[in-house]
Formats: C-alpha cells, structure tokens, sequence
C-alpha cells in the first residue's frame, strides 16, 4: 500500500489532475470542431471548457509563481475553484453523456479537494466533507431552481447518492492511508528498535574498544616488566657468577676480568675499566682492566688511567656520574659516540684503593641504577680480602715464627720444584745443611732467650746468602738451617757456603755487656757432582755436616765418597 501514502498521492495527483484536464480540454475542443456531435454545446458547455481552461492554467501558473506555498491560498483555491465547477456543471444541460462526464468529474474534484493538501489529517478533511455537501447542496439548489416539483426528490436522492459514493471514496483512501500509518508506525517502532539494537552494539563496540586498549596497554605494560625481569635475571645470573668466582679464587687479575666482561658482554656497556692500585693484596704493581670494543679510547686510558685515579675526587666516595656535557674532562673518551660515563670508587671501609669506569653510548644506560655494579665490586672487595686473609695465612704457614726464614713444610715444596727443574734441565743443584756448635751450652750459660737471639742471628746470616745467589734457605730444625743453591754445582757452591761460615763466625749477639759468637759445622752435597740421586742431597750433606761435628766442629764439610761416615 505504499503506493497511496500521502507524497505519493500528491505527486500522482498533479499528473491525475493534469491529465483529466487534459482530457476534458481536448474533448471540449473535439466537441467544438465536429459539431455533428450528439452533444449540443451551449452556453454552459463552453463556461465549462473554459472554466477547466481556466483552472489548468490557474493551478499551473500559481504553482509556478509559488503561491500555494500558503496553505490559506491554495485552500481557498481550490474552494473557488470547486464552487465555480459545482455552478457550472449544474447549468450544462443533461443529457446522459454530460450528465455521466460531470457527475465523475464532481466525484474527482470533491475527492481531490477533501485529501489534497491535508496530510490525511481527520479534522481537516471533516471540514472539507462539510464543504462538500454544502457545494452538493449549492449544486442542488442551482440545478432544481426553475425545474418541475417532481425532480426535487429524485434530485435529491441522486445528490445524496453522489455525496456517500464521495464521502466512501474519501474514507477508504484515508483508511487505506490509516493502514499504511499503521505499518508506517509499526515499521517506525522496529527501525527505532534496530536504531536502540544499533546503539546498544555500538555502545557494545565502543566498551570492546576501550578494553581492548586497555587490554594493549596492559600488554605494553607486561612486556616492559618482562623485559626489565629478564634484564635483572641475566643481572643477578651474571652476579652470582661473578660472586661464585669472587669466594672459590684468589686469582684477583682473573675475577677483575671476569667482571669488566659480564658488565661489557652481558650488561652491555662500551667500556669496563678497572684500576687497583699497587699493594692492595701484596700485588707490588697497580693492576689495570680495560675491556672495549673501542681500541682508540683503550689506548688512551691505558696510559690515563693512574693520573685519573690519583686525581679524582668524589663526596662521601660516592659513585659520580657524567652525562655528554661532561665528557671532555676525559681525555680518552675522544670523539667516540659515549655519551655516559659513570666512576665507581673501590673501598675497604672509607679507604679507597682502585675504581671502576663504566661507560655506555645510551645516555640512560644509568637510569636503572648503580647497586647491579656496586654489588659486582662487593665481588672484588670479597676477593681481595679473601686473598689477603689467605695471603697471610700462607704466608704465617710457610715461615718459621722465630727466624721469619722458610720452615721445613715450605721448604719441602720449594726443594722438590727446584730439584725436578734440576734434573729436567741438567742443570746443577748444590745443598747446605748447618747446625750451631754447642748450642745447649749457649742456652744454658745465657738462658733460651739469649739463645733465640744467637739462632735469629744464624738464620738472617743463611737467609742473606741464599737471596744474594737466587736460593733459599729455611729452619730445619732447633738451631739447623738448610740452604738450597740451584744452578750451582759444588765447585760455585764452596766459596758461598765458605762466605757463610764466615759471616756467622764474624758475627756477634749481644747481651749486656757480653759479645756472644757461635761457629757452625756444615755439610754441602751438590748434584750431579757429589751425589748423582737427588732424593739423598740433604741426607748426605746431614752426614757430611756430622762428620764435621765428629771431626772437631767449626768445620765446612764437603760430601764425598771418601768420607768415612
Ligand atoms: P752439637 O755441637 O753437637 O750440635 O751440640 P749442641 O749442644 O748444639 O747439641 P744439639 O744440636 O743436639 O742441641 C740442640 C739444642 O738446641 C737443644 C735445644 O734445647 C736447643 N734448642 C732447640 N730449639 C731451640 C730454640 O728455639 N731456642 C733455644 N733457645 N734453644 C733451642
Ligand atoms: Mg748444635
Ligand atoms: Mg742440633
């Protein structure tokens, strides 16, 4: 039924009304030239023709000219123009053809002046009916004015006839209007709910979209702590590495590497330089670390790397940073793309003793944090004081407490490398043992400490001759000392071992006013000349020097063959 909505009306309704105009113009103009025609073309009939003329040209022109864009005016048009029709068509004489032509163009008109221009609105079309029958009414009165009695009633019938026949077209397509509001309205109310469903989705949409962004920015989130987690991961891996060779080795040289390449290699930086100065850990030289891919800057710091520690000063012994700006202070940075660079002091307690030079091309490289590299400096402080600790106890294990001279256990050590270097190289090793004369009556004519002080004597005495000929010399026992010479066979070894006798001879100890001096016995063995077995050296220089001791003592015994043990 879309077809009789209200616009759809309009528009057929122009064409409608034009062509019946149309029609009836040229009927009126075909009547006119064949005049042969049944129907006689009296006065009325042209008014008519005309009047049609008229009003076609009437409604064209104002709809040209825009004046039914009044409502009031084109009411009022088509009211005149209805009454005109009603006079008019009273007046044409009946006869059946005009009667019938009149009667459904009056059925037209009323129907189109009771819709047109009304939006199907039921008030204004009760006007309009209103306006119809009195038209009808109009048209009755004209058309029986002057007519027989008898045509009143019959008149009157058909008029009314004609006014329910309009009245029932006016109502079915008001109706049939009224149902196509109905679906028009029931269309309305689903496209208003596919509009709410439309809404709801988008509303739906929007939710979906900012869960989404959220759920991304969630997701950026996640990956940054992620990456920060594994960052720390490798972090605390390579710490604890660094720790696990800081506490299972004295090696310094090797953990200070260990660490300039985890904070190069796995920490990422251009540059890890590390200076620890001389006598930290009984080193005599400072111990220098460059690790960089940058072969200019480890050139340059190499040769800065002392004056730069001896000159840098920091509050507190506080890391300090340097961003870009500050950068030239440092001469080997040069014009690399390092763009930060951070110092760390190495301290035992409040004293420093070396630094670290941390540097990166990422200005941020510091952002995270310093305490990662403090703790791999923990590492070094650990090391250090674990050597030393164990440097001293070394060293406390390898000497005599008294003499500060080598004791037997250490000894044995150095004796065995010597003798195998010896024997891989074929080279000489020679062998003094030497034990002081009388000894017993020195402690008890001047008592044990006077004693020690004569034994200390001896010992520094030995001690001295072995370093001057590149040997070493320990306590053997009470008041026995040993002397190893390597390179020396028996022939070098003599003189030196006669040096000694010697020095110990001309030495004195005082007490109070006594000069106390001691003589010595000593046996020398050397290989390969006397004794080709070096497993029985000392044995045999022990009985070359009690050969001395039986032998009248104060004596250098050299081992042979022909002694009589
Ligand atoms: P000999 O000429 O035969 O060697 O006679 P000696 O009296 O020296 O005899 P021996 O070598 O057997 O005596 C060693 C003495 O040295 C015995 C011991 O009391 C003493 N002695 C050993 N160690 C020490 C020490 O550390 N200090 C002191 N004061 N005396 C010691
Ligand atoms: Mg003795
Ligand atoms: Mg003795």
């Amino acid at each position: 039924m879309s077809s009789l909505n209200y616009q759809n009306y309009v528009k057929y309704h122009k064409w409608i009304h034009r062509f019946i105009y149309w029609a009836i113009i040229l009927l009126g103009v075909c009547m006119h030239i064949f005049k042969s025609m049944q129907i006689k073309m009296g006065t009325w009939m042209y008014a008519f023709f005309l009047g049609v003329l008229f009003f076609y040209v009437g409604n064209e022109a104002l709809a040209l000219l825009n004046y039914f864009d009044s409502y009031g005016l084109r009411f009022g048009f088509k009211l005149f123009e209805l009454v005109a029709y009603s006079i008019i068509i009273a007046k044409i004489p009946s006869d059946p053809l005009t009667m019938c032509i009149g009667l459904a163009f009056v059925i037209l008109l009323s129907v189109e002046f009771a819709l047109y221009d009304t939006d199907y609105d039921k008030s204004k079309i009760v006007v309009r009916k209103i306006l119809i029958a009195i038209y009808i009414a109009i048209n009755y009165g004209v058309f029986v004015t002057g007519k027989k009695e008898t045509y009143y009633v019959i008149h009157f019938l058909v008029d009314a006839v004609i006014l329910l026949v309009i009245y029932f077209i006016i109502d079915w397509l008001s109706g049939q209007s009224k149902s196509y509001d109905r679906e028009r309205n029931e269309l309305l109310v689903k496209i208003s709910d596919v509009d709410k469903a439309n809404n709801s989705l988008q509303e739906y949409h929007e939710r979906i979209k900012s869960v989404n962004e959220q759920i991304n920015y969630q997701k950026i989130e996640l990956m940054r702590a992620y990456k920060d987690m594994e960052e720390t991961n490798r972090d605390i891996a390579a710490q604890t590495d660094v720790l696990k060779y800081a506490v299972s080795t004295f090696d310094i040289q090797k953990i200070v590497e260990v660490i300039a390449n985890s904070i190069v290699e796995v920490r990422k930086a251009s540059l890890c330089a590390l200076f620890i100065d001389s006598n930290v850990y009984m080193n005599k030289q400072p111990l220098v670390t460059i690790k960089t891919d940058y072969a200019s800057i480890e050139r340059r710091l190499k040769k800065d790397i002392e004056q730069i520690y001896r000159d840098f000063i920091q509050d507190n012994n506080q890391p300090v940073t340097y961003d870009e700006e500050h950068l030239s202070e440092f001469r080997f940075v040069g014009d690399t793309n390092i763009k930060s660079l951070t110092i760390f002091p190495l301290l035992e307690g409040r004293k420093r003793y070396g630094f670290m030079i941390v540097c990166s091309k990422n200005e941020d490289y510091f952002k995270r944090g310093l305490g990662i590299f403090e703790s791999d400096l923990v590492g070094i402080s650990l090391a250090i004081k674990n050597t030393n600790t164990y440097l001293k106890m070394q060293d406390i294990a390898r000497h005599d407490g008294l003499t500060g001279m080598y004791n037997r256990l250490y000894f044995n050590e150095l004796f065995s490398v010597a003798v195998k270097q010896a024997v891989k190289k074929g080279m000489p090793i020679s062998v003094a043992i030497y034990d002081i004369d009388n000894f017993k009556s020195v402690n008890d004519t001047y008592g044990h400490l006077v004693g020690d002080e004569v034994i200390k004597m001896v010992a520094k005495a030995g001690d001295m001759i072995a370093k001057k000929y590149n040997g070493f010399a320990c306590r053997y026992g009470g008041e026995e000392f040993l002397i190893v010479l390597p390179n020396h066979d028996a022939g070098d070894a003599l003189p030196i071992f006669e040096e000694l006798h010697e020095q110990i001879k001309s030495k004195q100890v005082k007490n109070q006013d006594m000069r106390i001096s001691v003589d010595v016995c000593i046996g020398v063995s050397s290989y390969p000349t006397t004794c080709n077995n070096t497993g029985l050296l000392i044995s045999r220089a022990d009985k070359a020097m009690y050969y001395g001791k039986r032998h009248g003592r104060g004596r250098l015994i050299m081992d042979s063959d022909s002694l009589d043990y």
